[in-house]
């Protein structure tokens, strides 16, 4: 299998897995796809329900992986990555009503479904770097839970130094201090003072500057990293085996709380393999570029509000690119015609036809906070189920869309994570779990830094691992 950039159709020749997994952008400051999609048939599908988490990861990731990993090392990896899960079922689903239920994506170990592709993602770094010989300095943004699901990840990593930068007082305490408090020589927090555009924009930048990133090394743990949207393909997978047979079912559907696109996307990716996927809810809070998108066929940048649900306060999605360039029949010019037009007008708008087809799969559904709180209640009352604010949003979008087969809402944190709206909508407060008992009074460490390209460039020079 060969990746190609979305921005330059016909530089292919090199790029196997190794080294698009450890690249991130690619150097045209495209996204990396594969050239072509395994198909897997309804019995070879079915031929893996019985499988364990790990051996179900192996059987699919495999299949993208070329002459770079062999089966083994996968399932060595797998094993590996989720053995810190809590509970017997790392994905247990949890029944809303008949048709709807929950997929608790949130028992890793940083309570977030994030743990699933980062944990996967700093193995398979360091089998990598480790044949190479060789170091990184590890550049990330975040929202909230990307930047503690890597740390976590990549703590202590003898190869690997973690820099990552969060907006200024947008993510929750207790998000922030997942991050700030761990103890390892390298890791680097900075809070930027913008928002998560801003450092997502940064970390672009510093990607695709050649000069720098050779000198220092660069990688990318972000969701446009194609190991992090490949590994969260694998739940889609285990979670509609563990019920389409059992309920004689022809197909299901997917809610998805999105912000970069980085989820929902990986769940195409399962319905290209031959997951019998219907529909597929792209369900936002108000930042509602996505959801507006698939209602109007018009792509439009509007300014981030902070909201209860603060993971998708994002505006400029990045994984979307990977769908727009399937969408222009893959041609890198008229993705890259279409990205310029969004950076110079704020916007684009694709045909009709276009849209037609997009809508054969993607459903837009915008949640705002009001209803969030209002869901979150009567989850409570009427189910006793405690469920996060972004949860809310894909649990309300999944109630509203009227689909006539199951739908499996993602459930991607835990509500403690996000314990001031879970507390606003139902006056409880969620158990902190043991391990994170102390979180509330262990000293801090992070770096407040202007949005200053060469200010992080020099924070990077000064801490860097080579
Ligand atoms: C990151 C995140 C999302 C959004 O996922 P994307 O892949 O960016 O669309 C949703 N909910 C939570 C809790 C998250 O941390």
């Amino acid at each position: 299998m060969n990746y190609i950039s979305t921005r330059n159709k016909y530089n292919i020749s090199d790029n196997n897995f190794s080294k698009i997994t450890m690249e991130g952008l690619a150097p045209d400051g495209g996204l990396y796809v594969p050239d072509n999609f395994p198909f897997l048939t309804s019995k070879e599908i079915y031929k893996m329900a019985n499988l364990s988490y790990s051996e179900l990861f192996t059987e699919i990731i495999y299949k993208f992986c070329g002459s770079c990993v062999s089966k083994s090392e996968i399932y060595e990896i797998a094993r590996d990555s989720y053995k810190d899960f809590e509970g017997k079922d790392l994905a247990p689903l949890n029944d809303y009503n008949d048709n709807i239920k929950i997929l608790e994506l949130y028992h890793g170990p940083t309570l977030a479904f994030k743990d699933f592709a980062l944990q996967f993602l700093s193995r398979i770094f360091n089998l990598f770097l480790e044949r190479d010989n060789k170091n990184i300095n590890i550049i990330g943004a975040t929202s909230g839970d990307t930047g503690s699901a890597a740390i976590e990840a990549f703590k202590n990593n003898p190869r690997a130094n973690i820099i990552i930068l969060h907006p200024k007082d947008k993510v929750s305490e207790f998000q922030r201090r997942q991050m700030t408090t761990i103890k390892a020589n390298n890791v680097f927090n900075i809070a930027l003072d913008g928002n998560f555009d801003d450092c997502q924009a940064v970390v672009k930048k510093l990607l695709v500057d050649i000069e720098f990133n050779e000198k220092y090394n660069l990688a990318s743990i972000n969701s446009i990293n194609w190991g992090r949207v490949l590994a969260q393909v694998v739940y889609y997978f285990y979670s509609a085996l563990k019920v389409l047979k059992h309920n004689n079912l022809e197909s299901i559907n997917f809610s998805v709380p999105t912000g970069n696109f980085g989820d929902a996307y990986a769940g195409y990716i399962a319905k290209k393999m031959g997951l019998p996927i219907n529909k597929i809810i792209i369900a936002t809070n108000s930042n509602d570029i996505l959801s507006k998108f698939f209602q109007t066929g018009i792509y439009k940048v509007s300014k981030v509000v902070p909201t209860l649900s603060p993971s998708m306060d994002i505006q400029v999605a990045s994984n979307f690119e990977r769908l727009l360039f399937e969408c222009l029949d893959f041609n890198p010019s008229l993705v890259t015609k279409y990205m310029t037009k969004l950076s110079t007008h704020g916007s684009f708008e694709i045909s009709k036809e276009i849209l037609c087809e997009l809508n054969k799969t993607f459903i837009g559904v915008g949640v705002n906070d009001h209803i969030t709180i209002e869901r979150i209640k009567s989850c409570y009352s009427e189910k006793n189920i405690i469920i996060d604010p972004h949860t809310s949003v894909g649990l309300e979008a999944a109630c509203n869309s009227n689909l006539k087969e199951l739908c499996i809402v993602l459930s991607t944190a835990h509500p403690i994570k996000f314990s001031t709206a879970v507390n606003k909508a139902i006056n409880i407060t969620p158990n902190l779990p043991n391990k994170y008992k102390n979180i509330f009074s262990l000293k801090e460490k992070y770096q407040s830094m202007p949005n200053d390209l060469n200010e992080i460039k020099n924070f990077i020079s000064i801490n860097s691992s080579l």
